[in-house]
């Protein structure tokens, strides 16, 4: 096909095609790469971010402002880069600690979906050495770049969150025998790409093997978030600080005990070199964010509040139907203490309402006229029928 120019010039369909190729590698090796935002104004303020992260997440103050903050000044430093020769901007990748359950991948993913950048979460337990049984830490990348639908430019200013980052602490047991049985090897080949690298990825996953052309990816403005649970470094951070306090005649142990959350609010590198992760990956982390335990005030506000708060959810899918769908408070109680027994925060609400749900879901469609339902104490702690007003 051939397409005419005002000025009487014609280009063919191919000669199209291979400008755009051009015009596409160019791009993608110029330094400064791609950029979701034209100019400095464009990019969200961190005041502005973290306001989108509260119609997702509950509470996590703490942890939402460092994101913002590290999240800003990341496209930040893509943008000026080109400019800025004299000041090496680095890279603020992002430690989220906390307990299961507490919103860590919750505010990842809320984070990709409002930079509408590119987003991918990987497992770091599944994750190994080249050469070993499992998986390649380059996968993650290939994950990326689908959900870039292969736009290599865009891939290059995506978000990777690395879960289960503690898992592959040096320390760490490990069951499996084909891998190597510290996980150090694992953070080393982790920190090359957090650092920032030219990848070659094979793009449709999986071994590299000769017949599959790579596509190279350079990772220097991917930011990456990583998350774990660091069960027990609570005691690490004490006994730092309870040697660093010896000193203090009027140290009472008690006293500087600090619970829990408050203690990892406090953490510090050296505690995380005492837990296994190796210093050159806990130097790519600057930013150290903790979440903590999420009270009952804050689980009822999870099932609430959100955009996409379960019970906003149910009360949705039976107003379509026409039925309005009530949760007694004490319902809503009784359904935060069953997910409190699973221990694994946020998570187990889900579970639960779920559970309640079931039989429910299972028959409203069949009561014609419904007009309302109501979810008593006794509907989720006995399997009570709900109230059906007509
Ligand atoms: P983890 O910290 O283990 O990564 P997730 O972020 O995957 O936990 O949380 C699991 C689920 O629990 C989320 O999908 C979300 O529905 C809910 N959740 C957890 N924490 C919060 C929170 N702080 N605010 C709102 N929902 C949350």
């Amino acid at each position: 096909m051939l397409i005419a120019s005002p000025t009487g010039s014609s280009i063919c369909a191919n000669c199209i095609e291979q400008a755009r190729q051009i015009v596409k590698d160019e791009h993608s090796d110029s330094d400064v790469g791609f950029s979701a935002y034209a100019s400095l104004d464009e990019i969200p303020k961190p005041t502005e971010i973290k306001a989108h992260l509260d119609t997702y997440v509950i509470g996590q103050e703490q942890a939402k402002r460092a994101v913002s903050v590290a999240v800003y000044n990341h496209y930040k430093r893509i943008m000026v880069q080109s400019d800025v020769d004299d000041v090496d901007l680095e890279k603020s990748n992002i430690l989220l600690m906390g307990p299961t359950g507490t919103g860590k991948t919750l505010m990842a993913r809320a984070l990709a979906d409002f930079l509408d950048v590119p987003f991918a979460i990987a497992d770091a337990t599944v994750l190994t050495e080249a050469g070993y049984v499992g998986e390649d830490v380059e996968n993650i990348l290939v994950r990326l770049l689908q959900s870039a639908d292969y736009d290599v430019a865009a891939t290059e200013a995506g978000i990777i969150y690395v879960d289960e980052i503690d898992k592959i602490s040096r320390r760490s047991a490990n069951a499996s025998i084909t891998r190597d049985v510290s996980g150090e090897g694992v953070q080393q080949a982790l920190l090359k790409i957090l650092e920032g690298t030219v990848a070659q990825v094979p793009p449709k996953g999986g071994r590299k093997h000769p017949e599959q052309p790579l596509v190279s990816i350079n990772t220097k403005n991917i930011l990456f978030i990583v998350g774990g649970a660091f069960e027990g470094i609570g005691d690490i951070i004490a006994r730092r600080r309870k040697k660093t306090m010896l000193g203090f005649s009027k140290f009472d142990e008690e006293e500087s005990r600090l619970k829990g959350a408050d203690l990892l609010q406090v953490v510090e590198p050296e505690d995380l070199l005492q837990y296994g992760l190796i210093p050159e990956l806990i130097g790519r982390l600057p930013v150290i964010a903790a979440l903590e335990e999420l009270s009952r005030k804050a689980l009822r506000s999870i099932l609430l509040e959100p955009r996409n708060a379960l019970v906003k959810q149910y009360r949705k899918m039976f107003d379509l139907e026409g039925v309005e769908l009530i949760f007694e408070d004490d319902a809503l109680d009784a359904i935060i203490d069953i997910a409190q027994k699973y221990g694994t925060g946020a998570r187990a609400l889900r579970r639960s309402v779920e559970k309640v749900m079931l039989d429910i879901m299972y028959d409203v469609p069949t009561h014609k006229n419904l007009k309302r339902c109501t979810i008593s104490k006794a509907v989720v702690t006995d399997k009570a029928t709900p109230t059906l007003e007509y």
